[in-house]
């Protein structure tokens, strides 16, 4: 398939160019200390998981530890409420160990930090999503884990800050500015420079500088490619629209993956949450500008002064103010089209999907639920794959306290 001038039959060959570059997005834009270390993981990437030996590993630990390949369940009464014959389907992240994609990743760089002889992973978490996932995957290589958090996020955040601890990792409380992710990203940063000798820094989605939106993507396509011949197997042909929520935009980058070069419809949802009103929801991509912030060129909301704006959604994990470079790239080109989803739709497709198919959804998940239903509706026939990212258990009390029961 040919768009712009991009030739999608080769191109994660092209995308992103040797130094991240998806257009004019990507990129790394770090001191020149930060920048040196930066590159040990990009050499160690390029070489160490282009490896057999590296694919068979993580192919072995996929199948063995993570319970994949992860079903694609057919929604069959859902699709039956909305009564005009288009068929819903759902990629069930939800049923990977830890319960949402995040693992995906995680296992991949924790595999990579083995492999590189390191003694550490560090990152930043908002939500303590990837704290978990991370903290996961090095108890399994028997790695030290230190997850930088804010001080306002640990507060909130109890249940995910007690299932790192007991998985073996430090929880780091970062105490200056806003003590949210911002500031956790930062410390994370910080705490990478002074332990690169004997540690590695890991994303929490496709941002970040090169070569981290490239890698997650990489460590995320799995879940396309699975999707793609599971799809393809149930069905005889493929979906004619494909959806998923988009936060960082790593879940959505692993499913479309799949799909770029098919005559698919593509969306990648982002949150509304309680209107247009800056502050109140996080849709960098339809309403944000150009812009480089945490070492990487993309799309992302400003305040008055060009700085990364406060964001709100009821979807913790979709809390960001911008989203990966490929994402602001495909966009333009017109290969993927964003659209958004607030709070209430999302509340809704919550319930929905609980009580119509047995499948409570991450928050996060519900959003592209939610799209997945009035997409059918306008559609009128055809098929539509939802990536399910995540369980909502996480979400239960949140709900109910907040919206109670529908
Ligand atoms: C973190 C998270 C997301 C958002 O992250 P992406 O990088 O945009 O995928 C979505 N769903 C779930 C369940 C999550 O935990």
């Amino acid at each position: 398939m040919m768009l712009n001038n991009v030739d999608f039959e080769t191109y994660f060959k092209h995308y992103p160019d040797a130094n991240g570059y998806f257009g004019k997005y990507g990129g790394s834009y770090l001191t020149p200390e930060l920048q040196n270390a930066m590159n040990e993981i990009r050499d160690a990437y390029f070489t160490i998981c282009k490896s057999r030996k590296f694919i068979a590993e993580l192919r072995r630990i996929r199948k063995e530890f993570q319970g994949r390949p992860t079903p694609i369940s057919h929604l069959e009464r859902l699709s039956d409420s909305i009564g005009n014959g288009v068929q819903l389907y759902a990629k069930r992240e939800d049923l990977n160990h830890t319960g949402a994609h995040k693992l995906n990743h995680c296992m991949g760089e924790a595999l990579l930090a083995k492999y590189m002889g390191k003694k550490k992973v560090i990152a930043e978490t908002g939500a303590g999503q990837h704290g978990v996932a991370l903290a996961t995957a090095a108890a399994y290589f028997g790695l030290e884990c230190d997850i930088y958090m804010g001080a306002v996020d640990i507060k909130k955040q109890a249940p995910n800050v007690a299932r790192m601890k007991i998985l073996g990792a430090n929880v780091i409380e970062v105490t200056h500015g806003l003590q949210t992710l911002k500031e956790a990203v930062d410390a994370a940063f910080d705490a990478y420079f002074r332990e690169h000798e004997t540690a590695i820094y890991c994303i929490g989605s496709v941002l970040g500088p090169h070569p981290f939106p490239l890698m997650v993507r990489d460590f995320q396509s799995v879940v396309g490619i699975e999707a793609r011949e599971q799809f393809v197997g149930m069905t005889g042909e493929l979906p004619d629209a494909v959806v998923a929520c988009v936060g960082g935009g790593s879940n959505a980058m692993g499913i479309f993956s799949g799909f770029l070069n098919d005559p698919v419809d593509i969306y990648g949802i982002e949150p509304l949450g309680r209107g247009t009103t800056l502050g109140d929801h996080a849709a960098s991509l339809k309403y944000g500008t150009e812009g480089i912030m945490h070492g990487f060129n993309s799309i992302m909301l400003k305040d008055e002064n060009g700085e990364p704006a406060p964001v709100y959604s009821v979807a913790s994990g979709l809390d960001y103010p911008s989203s990966g470079p490929e994402h602001a790239f495909l966009q333009d080109v017109g290969r993927v089209k964003y659209d958004v989803i607030n709070d209430e739709e999302t509340i809704d497709a919550f319930f929905k999907l609980s009580r119509m198919e047995g499948i409570i959804p991450a928050i996060e998940s519900a959003h592209a639920v939610a799209y997945g239903i009035k997409l059918a509706e306008k559609m009128g026939k055809g098929s539509i794959l939802i990536n399910l990212s995540g369980r909502g258990d996480k979400d239960m009390d949140y709900v109910i306290e907040n919206f109670g029961i529908r």
